[in-house]
């Protein structure tokens, strides 16, 4: 069996991945760059989605050619009520993300329906018994499992929607909490892609990982009926089920993902605990890693070790946030906690989701009354109360 050759090899080609051979095609492009990806298709089948706040410097052009569609503003709705935010929210896609790896990177170094099987530093196997040999690898295959981590889960299903009629929507709406609290958080989110055209997900925060489908889809149909919205068809499907961290052991992490060589996106633990969100990361470490000046693979390495420890490490705070939403909020009181913070200041709202809160804000999000027990709060908090439930695999 033969061997293929690149400077630099990506193990994984989805968000993470995907970024990364983006950045180093755009800043450093006398470097050659494979991409190794099991499925069909770079990207898998995803809408992903951010806040125009969370982009880091040098990364708004690198993401525009994803993005198919961006909205001035979006609206959240609670019990309590509902409110306009002016912040800009955009979508990519991950047939976007495919198109544009396949634009920019040559065929030859885009390997997909290739399924790795190891890896060292700088050689990954694949099923097949081909050898890939590289100056460094990058594995970005994603993350199953989640040893040591406690927590509860984020599940959703979301479908996009070909409506007989338009749908009356400008913006998205992010969180529709009207809906009734069941298995734990519960809210919808819409996406309005055209005028008759829009993506509805069905979303929970619970203790589980469990998702019936089908459950999902009547009520993803029961609210487009409420809404008045009239089907004609369902264009895509998208579920997913993913990890609230409030507590974790970084080098167990570490343990699992394997250590060989230099890890990126969720693999490395590079998302944000409380939304499980992972694009604003995946960008600032792309961008951050083009900028390294010795694509070598210790330095590499020893590179993405150390941004994934001082993430971790920077992430404690919404740790904290999510053990409060897990083991001191009730169930079905916890979307009070989302209703209180979205009564805060929009640029803390902003600094929350791309993961940079200050101080301040930090002490502001738990000052005041805080809408769970105190008591519970307070044991969450000094660690002597409930604690958050193992995420286990
Ligand atoms: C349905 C869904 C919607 C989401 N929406 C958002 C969102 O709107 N915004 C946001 O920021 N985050 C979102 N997330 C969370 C997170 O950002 C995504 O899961 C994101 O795709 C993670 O990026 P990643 O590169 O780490 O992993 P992935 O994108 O999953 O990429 C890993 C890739 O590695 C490949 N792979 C795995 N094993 C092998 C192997 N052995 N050999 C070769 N290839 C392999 C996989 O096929 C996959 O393509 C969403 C997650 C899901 C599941």
């Amino acid at each position: 069996m033969g061997a293929a050759r690149a400077d630099i090899a990506i193990l994984g080609g989805g968000l993470a991945g995907g970024l990364v051979a983006l950045a180093l095609a755009r800043h450093r492009p006398e470097i050659s760059v494979m991409v190794v990806e099991r499925g069909a298709v770079l990207g898998g089948n995803h809408v992903w989605s951010f806040f125009s706040s969370d982009l880091p410097q040098g990364g708004e052009d690198l993401i525009a050619p994803l993005v198919e569609a961006e909205w001035s503003g979006y609206d959240v709705c609670f019990p309590g009520y509902a409110r306009t935010l002016a912040t800009d929210y955009r979508a990519t896609t991950s047939h976007r993300l495919d198109a544009r790896l396949r634009q920019t990177l040559p065929a030859a170094m885009i390997r997909t329906g290739a399924e790795v099987v190891s890896c060292t530093p700088t050689t990954a196997r694949l099923g097949t018994g081909e050898d890939i040999h590289a100056g460094a690898i990058i594995d970005a295959r994603g993350i199953s499992s989640y040893p040591s981590m406690t927590g509860g889960w984020q599940k959703f299903l979301g479908q996009r929607l070909k409506l007989a009629q338009p749908h009356g929507l400008s913006r998205p709406i992010v969180m529709d909490a009207t809906v009734d609290q069941i298995d734990g958080y519960r809210f919808v989110y819409c996406l309005p892609f055209a005028p008759d055209e829009i993506f509805v997900e069905d979303t929970y925060y619970s203790d589980g990982p469990d998702l019936d489908r089908d459950l999902l889809a009547g009520r993803v149909a029961d609210y487009a009926a409420a809404k008045g919205w009239r089907t004609q068809d369902i264009l895509a499907e998208e579920y997913g089920v993913l990890p609230v961290v409030a507590g974790g052991d970084f080098d167990r992490l570490r343990a699992v993902a394997g250590h060989d060589a230099a890890l990126a996106g969720t693999r490395a633990g590079l998302f944000h605990p409380l939304t499980s969100y992972s694009l604003p990361d995946a960008l600032r470490f792309a961008l951050a890693l083009a900028a390294q000046p010795d694509l070598g693979a210790d330095t590499l390495r020893n590179f993405a070790e150390h941004y994934a420890r001082s993430h971790w490490n920077g992430s404690w705070y919404y740790r904290k946030l999510s053990a409060l939403l897990f083991a001191a909020a009730k169930p079905d009181q916890r979307y009070r906690v989302m209703q209180r913070f979205y009564s805060l200041n929009p640029r803390l709202i902003e600094r929350f989701y791309a993961g940079q809160s200050t101080w301040a804000d930090q002490f502001r999000i738990l000052a005041g009354v805080p809408p769970v027990p105190v008591h519970a709060a307070l044991g969450v908090l000094t660690g002597l109360g409930a604690r958050p439930r193992p995420l286990g695999q």
